[in-house]
């Protein structure tokens, strides 16, 4: 069987090196070509450690203004980088376009990354939810198919009444930012707990700090985050 990369189409190479078949590393099934990965930009080298980007000092300014604005920082960590052609076309594909068997190029290594972070016998990992709507017209949730291997929780739900009232003439983009987008369901689970946030991308982090103000309500001991990209 020629297996394909999922994103270039061409064939991919499976012979397997020599230095590969004594050397102690688990076989990592391949999903898309060499050059393909070669385009996505790795988060490598010093991060903010607020948000988890590229950036020489310690906090960069967004990070600043949410610790102005009282928040405790997530302490966001990012695998790759959003500002990236590959990485866009790979969302473009994958979240707007529907292709869902694309959740198989980040998946394993999106949840062993999650995994070795933050350990699941400590931590609780909380899915960000996607508006139903979008995952109606798409078929499935985004985030879910990139972490389908892990168990998480699904505390968090689109707040639908408040998508409903459709009359304001902010798009939703704007009640986003200003609005909580969210509702906890059964908050007597989170009290306690460490968690850990999931999402596809950290963009600018509004979405990821509205789940955060729930949970701290709810008592919840210690928050973080994880994005595929930032
Ligand atoms: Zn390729
Ligand atoms: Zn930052």
């Amino acid at each position: 069987m020629n297996r394909k990369c999922l994103l270039c189409k061409r064939d991919l190479d499976y012979s397997l090196s020599l230095a590969w078949i004594f050397s102690l590393e688990p076989f990592k099934e391949k999903f898309i070509c060499d050059d393909c990965q070669s385009r996505f930009q790795r988060i490598d080298g010093p991060t903010c450690k607020g948000c988890g980007r590229m950036c020489a000092s310690q906090y960069c300014a967004d990070c600043v203004r949410w610790r102005k604005m009282g928040k405790p920082l997530l302490d966001n960590q990012a695998l790759y980088c959003y500002h990236n052609e590959a990485m866009r076309d790979y969302f473009e594909q994958y979240k707007f376009a529907g292709d869902y068997y694309l959740r198989k190029v980040f998946q394993a290594e999106f949840q062993q990354f999650i995994r070795q972070k933050y350990p699941q016998r400590k931590w609780k990992y909380c899915i960000i939810p996607v508006d139903q709507h979008m995952v109606n017209e798409r078929g499935f949730n985004q985030v879910k198919g990139l972490t389908a291997k892990l168990k998480t929780e699904q505390w968090l739900v689109m707040d639908d009444e408040r998508h409903r009232v459709k009359q304001s003439h902010k798009n939703r983009a704007e009640r986003m930012q200003t609005q909580q987008p969210f509702i906890l369901q059964s908050p007597v689970k989170v009290k306690n707990q460490s968690v850990v946030l999931i999402d596809d991308i950290y963009t600018t982090g509004r979405t990821l700090y509205h789940a955060q103000d729930l949970l701290l309500k709810a008592g919840a001991a210690e928050i973080r985050s994880v994005t595929l990209a930032r």
